[in-house]
Parts: structure tokens; C-alpha cells; sequence
């Protein structure tokens, strides 16, 4: 073994300069004495007395046991013997040394033999990297892990943390189950490699560790994991590595999933509903601008479906809906979209076809798919559709408008005597489109609160008194203003729309009336007459409205008169008869209105338990101008009386019309004269004033 020498202490210096150029770190050279107190310090650099404090001079010639402390590891010692017997550089991994003022650090040894020209050994240099740093660190990181872990505890989620190079070094939380993971089982193997099939997460971890935070949702095969994803820092803020909550929101995704459906979808037959329609026909007519095509509309209206729905029940309808749709679906190619609008209005949409007749041909198809009877509830029910067609090349044509068109062809259908399918053309007439917008507005305007009701007065004739009003239905339509029922009651009263503003215009009507009646008592109450159009008289449901309006209102019967149009009952004598006769056993009270422009027969009004006869505007307008209304009008004033009923004399404008009413000894009137109809608020002024 030889002793330093000159000439050997010259070949650190050289490697020492190149060593300062590429290592910060702290060098220490010593001798390679093996026996104690062991080797001795020849050269230390400045990067090792920044680490220790010590500066070269105290160290020189010491050994490096100095910078043990108390430590007496004699595996340490052994270990280093034996490397440097055999000359090998070595690692000799993390030892805990003193500085000058006694504090701990941490180091890592990297020993390497230096050797003279011969190839011996003659000193060992000692790389020592300064570890402190970066064991603080990793205990930050196990800090913060443990705070991380006791959040977590046992919620459904997983939790993981990541070292700098995305190993694994926590894996918690019962959302691991899911993954078919135990808690901890991944530690110490790479994300990298144990989710080499999700890129996804990969990249995640890797901006992660970039110093971006990442909420995201992963599909780890079936499952999905929302997620987020953030640098572990230091206190400095440097990254150590990555923390991640993810939870299992597979569940929540599925009814996520299960809304959209439902959103898109009509819930009875589970056909796409109008939505869904309009989406892929937009789509469809951006394809077909591309492809030269033709996008085909078909909107099918089932043909007396009210009549089935009316006599068979709610049920039976909606089987027999769910019936037909699912003959639509089977008749026409997957490609087709079959959606529901509502009712039974069903739209079809066919997508690259060259003319307008591939439509008509699909129309016809299903014209005749129908005709098999459907078995409902053990009943045979034919049903047939009407169809209107529509055809579009290119998205110039709004999916709104193409209904639209389809639906203008399908009226047309109906009108031409249904079972039956139309081509729209553009010249079918406007007035449709006109009655077909209005129907719209009208159905939304229910639910808008667009409707609104006005009270004309009814008065004794004698006096002038109010005993009573008719509600008389308005719509403040958003742009065209107030509309008059002439407007639009025509319009409801070919849809059930009508069933469905009566029904609001009676509850509202007698609401309001309850409320003036306590406000304004008189003997007897303040009435309403409420107009009943024809087709509600019809509807099975009237009766059971009326009773459920009066109980929810706590309106007297008495105090409610119904107002059927004398032009309205001839339809369906005995039903109406028998629906008479029901509104009389609750109590209500019945006006045929318009009286004269009818055709009832004498024996018909016999039977009808009506309690008052309307004499139409018409012949009022007359008297003390034609002789012949003031005859009618007297004749109309005993037919009551032999009829047992009372009569009320309608759009009275001038105090002579009234004079001449009061000479024929009618009781009751309306008109312009007394007052026009006013909005609730007017109207309760007038009763307010006129209180006796
Ligand atoms: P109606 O039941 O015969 O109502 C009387 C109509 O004559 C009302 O027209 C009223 O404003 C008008 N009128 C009243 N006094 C005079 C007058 O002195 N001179 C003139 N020229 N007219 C007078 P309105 O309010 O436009 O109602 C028209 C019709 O609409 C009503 O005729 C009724 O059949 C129907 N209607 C109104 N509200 C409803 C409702 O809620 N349901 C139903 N089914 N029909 C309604
Ligand atoms: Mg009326
Ligand atoms: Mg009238």
C-alpha cells in the first residue's frame, strides 16, 4: 500500500477540475488506508464545506469518521473494507453524517478509486451528494399522504399519490373495489405501467407532474372515473409528485345517460321524441346539400284516434299507440327515423332519396301496415292514418318549417277524406298555415298564462241591478294583442284544446265568482254563466270537471250557469240529453245560449232540463226596428215560460231596445248598454259601486 506522494496528489488535481466542472456536489479525496483510525483527508472541495461547514484546513489530514458523530456502524465500515479491497467504485447508499455545528444531514456516497499510471490505487475519491433536501421533501410527501388518507377514510372513492417518477406510493379508498384492486396493492409499481391501457390517465398524470391540476372523467374499461389530478408540492412549491382523487361515478353516468335518453325520447313508446326528430333532420339536410339528395318528411296523424282514446279509455289509447308505433318500426328500414310529436301525431323522417315519390311509396306502406286490425285489451280496432309529405334538398329549408309543411299536407290529408296520404305543395292555401300557427300559439298560451277571462254584467231589467256575469274568455297574445274568442275558440273547438281552455275558463271563473260573492254579498249570491262549447259537451269528462271546479272553488251549484249555443246540440241528441241531466243532478244551472239561430225541435226542448233560453243579439237588435224581432222575441218570452224556464235577453245596445224588453216583461239582459265585459279587476269595481 503506498502512502500519497507528490506525484499522486497531481492526478486528483486534474480529475478534481473536471470533477468541479460537472459536480456540484461535495468531493472529499482520501488516502486508502485500511487500518484505523483509517483514511486520511487530502482534499476536500467548496461544495464540501458548504455541506459541512467545515473549512478545508480543519479537515486535511483528518479521517472522514469525524463526520460520523456518535455513529458507530461497523456494518459500514466493514463494507467499505471490502469494496475498497477489491477497488471497486461503489455506491454506498444514504448515511446520516454531522456537520461542524452538530446538526444532522443526509448524504449519498459515490466512491471512486483513483489510480497512478501503474493502475494502483492510490486514493479514493468520495462524491457525496447532499440528500437532506430531497428526504425533507418525500416527507412532506408522506405528510401530506397521511392527511390525504385520513380524508378519505372509507368513502367510495379512490385516492392515490405518486412519487416524481409516477410510481405509485398510496392507494386507498373503497372505490378500489370496483377496480378489483386492494388498498395499497399497486404501491411501489408505476402508474405508467400498471395503466398502460389508458392513455388518458397517463397524460393526466404526466401535466400533473408538469404542474397542472386536472379534473377529469376516465373510462377504465366498463367503469368511469371522474377525477382529479394535482402536483404534491413542497414548501417551496416544488413538484414531488402527484395526489389524485378519483371516484366511481359509473352509476351516476348511467342515469346520466338514462336522462338523456328519457330527454330525447317519447316515455310511452320510447320512439325519439319531436327534440330528437328536429336534430336529425337538421343534420339530415346538411347531408343532403352534400349528397344531392332528398330528405323526406312524413307526419302521420292517426285518423279518429279521440274516438278510441274517448270510448275505450286513456289505456287502451296509449296500448294502442305503443301498437302502432311499433308496426311503423317494423314496416320501414332502420334508417328511418320514427319519432312521436305528441297525441297521435307521429313523424317520419327518410334520408337519401332521389324523388318525392320514394316518399309517397313509403307513405302508401304504411297506409296499408295499419290496416291489420290492432288487439287491444282483447278488442279487435282498426285505425287508419292520415299522411302529409314533405320533400327537402338542402338545409336551406328549416326543419321547423318542413313540419310545418308535412303537417299543412297531412290536414289536407284529412280533409280529403283521410286513410290517405299528400304531397304539400306550396299552394295549399294559407289559410291552413295561419290555422295550424294559431293552434300552436293556443296550445302554449294555456301553459303561459296568456289566457284571461272578462265578465260582462247580467242585469234585471227592471233595475239594472247586477245578479250576475258571463266569463267570456280572451287571449293577450304576446304580439298580435288581445284576441276575442271569435279568434280562436273556432280553432280549439276542432282539437280537444277546447276540453282544456273550458276547463281553465270555468275553474277561473268560479274561483273569481266565490271571491266576489264574500267580498259583495247580496240575496240571492252573484251567478256565472260560463260559455260550453258543443265539443265539450261532448267530452266524457265534463261533468266530472264541473263537480271537481265547484268543489275546489267551494262555489254554490246554484251559482253556476252553464251557456250552450243552441247551434251546438244537434249533433248527438240522447248523449247530450244525458249529460244535461247529470249537470242538473249536481246542481248547476243550464242557459241555452243564441237561442233562435238553431234548429232545436219543440219535442227536443221539451226533454231538455234547461233552465234559461239566450234570445240571440240577433232579434234584440231589431226590436223597435222590425216588428217582426219584437214578435220573435215575444214568442221566445212565453215559449219559456210554457217551457218553465226563464229568459235573459243578449247584446242590448240602446235604452230603447231595453224599454221595449221591459214592456214584454223580460227579466233578465246583457249588453253594451249596461256595460261591456271588463277584466276581473273593472268588473269588481262595478260590483264594488253597485253593492247594495
Ligand atoms: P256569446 O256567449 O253569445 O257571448 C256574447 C258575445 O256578444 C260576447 O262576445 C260579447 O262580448 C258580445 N256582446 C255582449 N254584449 C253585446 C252588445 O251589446 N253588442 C254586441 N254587438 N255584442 C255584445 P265575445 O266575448 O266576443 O264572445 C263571442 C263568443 O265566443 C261567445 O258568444 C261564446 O260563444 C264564445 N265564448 C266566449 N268565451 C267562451 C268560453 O270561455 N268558452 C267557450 N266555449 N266559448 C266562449
Ligand atoms: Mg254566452
Ligand atoms: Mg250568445
Amino acid at each position: 500500500m503506498k502512502s500519497s506522494g507528490r506525484k499522486h496528489v497531481e492526478q486528483p488535481d486534474r480529475l478534481i477540475e473536471t470533477a468541479m466542472r460537472h459536480v456540484s456536489e461535495a468531493v472529499v479525496i482520501t488516502t486508502t488506508d485500511l487500518d484505523l483510525p483509517g483514511p486520511k483527508i487530502v482534499y476536500v472541495n467548496e461544495g464540501f464545506c458548504r455541506m459541512t461547514g467545515y473549512t478545508a484546513e480543519e479537515v486535511i489530514g483528518k479521517t472522514p469518521r469525524i463526520f460520523q458523530g456518535p455513529r458507530t456502524d461497523r456494518a459500514e465500515l466493514d463494507r467499505l473494507r471490502y469494496h475498497l479491497s477489491r477497488g471497486e467504485p461503489f455506491d454506498d447508499g444514504e448515511v446520516t453524517n454531522y456537520r461542524k455545528d452538530g446538526s444532522e444531514y443526509v448524504l449519498n456516497w459515490h466512491i471512486v478509486p483513483l489510480r497512478d499510471e501503474a493502475g494502483e490505487i492510490t486514493h479514493w475519491m468520495a462524491i457525496q451528494q447532499d440528500m437532506t433536501e430531497p428526504r425533507r421533501a418525500q416527507k412532506a410527501l408522506q405528510e401530506s399522504e397521511a392527511r390525504y388518507r385520513t380524508v378519505v377514510g372509507n368513502a367510495p372513492v379512490v385516492l392515490f399519490a405518486l412519487d416524481g417518477e409516477g410510481v405509485f406510493t398510496l392507494s386507498e379508498g373503497k372505490g378500489l373495489r370496483a377496480l378489483g384492486l386492494k388498498p395499497g396493492e399497486v404501491v411501489g409499481r408505476s402508474i405508467f405501467e400498471v395503466y398502460r391501457d389508458v392513455p388518458e390517465i397517463l397524460e393526466h398524470v404526466r401535466r400533473a407532474l408538469g404542474g397542472e391540476e386536472i379534473s377529469a372523467t376516465v373510462q377504465v374499461g366498463p367503469l368511469a372515473f371522474e377525477g382529479f389530478y394535482g402536483p404534491l408540492r413542497d414548501e417551496d412549491g416544488g413538484v414531488l409528485g402527484v395526489i389524485g382523487v378519483a371516484a366511481d361515478v359509473t352509476e351516476r353516468q348511467r342515469a346520466q345517460e338514462r336522462l338523456h335518453h328519457q330527454a330525447l325520447h317519447d316515455p310511452l313508446t320510447d320512439l325519439p321524441n319531436r327534440t330528437l326528430f328536429m336534430d336529425r333532420l337538421e343534420h339530415a339536410l346538411s347531408l343532403a346539400t352534400r349528397h344531392l339528395r332528398l330528405v323526406a318528411v312524413l307526419f302521420v296523424d292517426l285518423d279518429d284516434f279521440k274516438v278510441v282514446n274517448d270510448s275505450l279509455g286513456h289505456e287502451a289509447g296509449d296500448t294502442l299507440l305503443i301498437a302502432v308505433a311499433e308496426r311503423l318500426r317494423s314496416r320501414l328500414r332502420p334508417e328511418a327515423t320514427v319519432a312521436r310529436l305528441g297525441g297521435d301525431e307521429f313523424a317520419i323522417m327518410i334520408e337519401n332519396i332521389m324523388v318525392v315519390s320514394d316518399a309517397s311509396r313509403v307513405a302508401q306502406r304504411i297506409i296499408e301496415g295499419l290496416r291489420e286490425p290492432f288487439i287491444v285489451e282483447g278488442r279487435q280496432i282498426s285505425i287508419s292514418p292520415s299522411i302529409g309529405i314533405v320533400a327537402a334538398a338542402s338545409s336551406r329549408d328549416r326543419p321547423k318549417d318542413l313540419l310545418r309543411k308535412a303537417d299543412i299536407a297531412m290536414y289536407e290529408a284529412k280533409a280529403k277524406g283521410k286513410a290517405r296520404y299528400e304531397v304539400f305543395d306550396p299552394t295549399m292555401n294559407a289559410q291552413a298555415l295561419e290555422r295550424l300557427e294559431v293552434e300552436n300559439d293556443l296550445r302554449r298560451a294555456i301553459g303561459r298564462g296568456e289566457l284571461r277571462v272578462h265578465y260582462q254584467p247580467k242585469v234585471l231589467v227592471s233595475t239594472g241591478e247586477i245578479v250576475g256575469t258571463e266569463a267570456l274568455v280572451r287571449w293577450e297574445h304576446p304580439e298580435r294583442g288581445l284576441l276575442s274568442p271569435a279568434e280562436f275558440i273556432p280553432i280549439a273547438e276542432e282539437t280537444d284544446l277546447i276540453v282544456r281552455i273550458g276547463r281553465w275558463v270555468l275553474a277561473e271563473a268560479c274561483r273569481q265568482t266565490r271571491e266576489w260573492q264574500e267580498l259583495y254579498p247580496s240575496d240571492p249570491p252573484l251567478v256565472v254563466c260560463v260559455n260550453v262549447s258543443g265539443r265539450q259537451l261532448l267530452h266524457p269528462e265534463l261533468v266530472d270537471d264541473v263537480g271537481r271546479v265547484l268543489q275546489e272553488t267551494g262555489l254554490e251549484p246554484g251559482s253556476l250557469y252553464l251557456e250552450i249555443t243552441e247551434g251546438s246540440l244537434i249533433e248527438d241528441e240522447l248523449s247530450t240529453l244525458a249529460t244535461f241531466r247529470e249537470l242538473k243532478r249536481l246542481g248547476v244551472k243550464l242557459i241555452l245560449d243564441d237561442f233562435g239561430t238553431g234548429y232545436s225541435s219543440l219535442s227536443y226542448l221539451k226533454r231538455l232540463p234547461a233552465d234559461f233560453l239566450k234570445i240571440d243579439r240577433s232579434f234584440v237588435e231589431g226590436l223597435g226596428k222590425d216588428p217582426k224581432d219584437e214578435g220573435i222575441v215575444s214568442a221566445v218570452i212565453n215559449l219559456a215560460r210554457v217551457l218553465g224556464m226563464e229568459e235573459i235577453a243578449e247584446g242590448v245596445e240602446t235604452a230603447e231596445q231595453a224599454a221595449h224588453l221591459r214592456k214584454l216583461g223580460c227579466r233578465f239582459a246583457q249588453g253594451y248598454l249596461f256595460s261591456k265585459p271588463l277584466p276581473a279587476e273593472a268588473t269588481g269595481m262595478l260590483l264594488a259601486t253597485s253593492a247594495p
